[in-house]
């Protein structure tokens, strides 16, 4: 399946991938920066945690980008209606346009999109046929990296030794309470959100009629403009 780049135009949505994406810088740069690296040099942790924790975080920024760009599902202007599908396919009386059933119109998108799921302002795309796996490889990688995260602030202060040899002249290292406060914030934040969020879509996936599970979370994580 090939994926063609989609660009919604929504400043609201860029803000909230802007968050998204801050959180993750924030994570990125501050968690090796304060405990992996100097919990490698004192020989608490292993190169491979380092590692471990790099890749993840590059698999969840990819997995951002690709949600956030790939196409939902966009219907075609003239889409060719198989002859033993014409009675299954409705007129959107939002944009005149022939779709399948189970698509819906998006009014933030402007268009209608193939069985989509809704539309997430954190990825500022739709959810639909075509990204939805791109959507939990997100949900999945994100779960990973702030549920990692949360475990390395926890050992640093409650698990492992203090650190001897740091430079408590550094910026980040005289703030590193604080610092790492605000990671274990964001980290709690994220795991809940996405753990919720994944096992509303693993329910809906697995359940047929999955709507209600589905209008549970559209509260909380997006808006379906029908
Ligand atoms: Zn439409
Ligand atoms: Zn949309």
């Amino acid at each position: 399946m090939g994926l063609s780049l989609h660009f919604v135009v929504d400043p609201q949505g860029w803000c909230c991938v802007g968050a998204i994406f801050f959180i993750w810088l924030y994570n990125t740069l501050f968690v090796p920066k304060l405990i992996l690296f100097p919990r490698f040099e004192e020989g608490h942790i292993s190169i491979a945690a380092i590692w471990a924790y790099y890749l993840t975080s590059i698999f969840c920024v990819i997995s951002l980008l690709r949600a956030s760009t790939a196409d939902p599902g966009k219907l075609q202007d003239t889409p060719k209606i198989p002859l033993t599908e014409q009675e299954l396919w409705e007129l959107c009386n939002k944009c005149n346009m022939m779709r399948p059933k189970r698509s819906h119109h998006c009014s933030r998108c402007g268009h209608c999109v193939r069985r989509m799921d809704h539309h997430c302002p954190w990825i500022n795309n739709c959810v639909g046929e075509d990204n939805h796996w791109l959507f939990l490889q997100l949900c999945f990688y994100t779960q990973l990296l702030s549920g990692y995260t949360l475990v390395l602030d926890f050992c640093h202060y409650y698990y492992f030794l203090p650190l001897k040899a740091i430079n408590w002249d550094m910026f980040i290292f005289r703030h590193e309470l604080a610092l790492l406060r605000i990671s274990t914030f964001m980290g709690i934040v994220m795991f809940g959100g996405m753990c919720s969020l994944f096992y509303t879509q693993i329910m809906g996936i697995l359940t047929i009629q999955g709507i209600g599970v589905h209008g549970r979370h559209l509260l909380l994580f997006g808006n379906r403009v029908a």
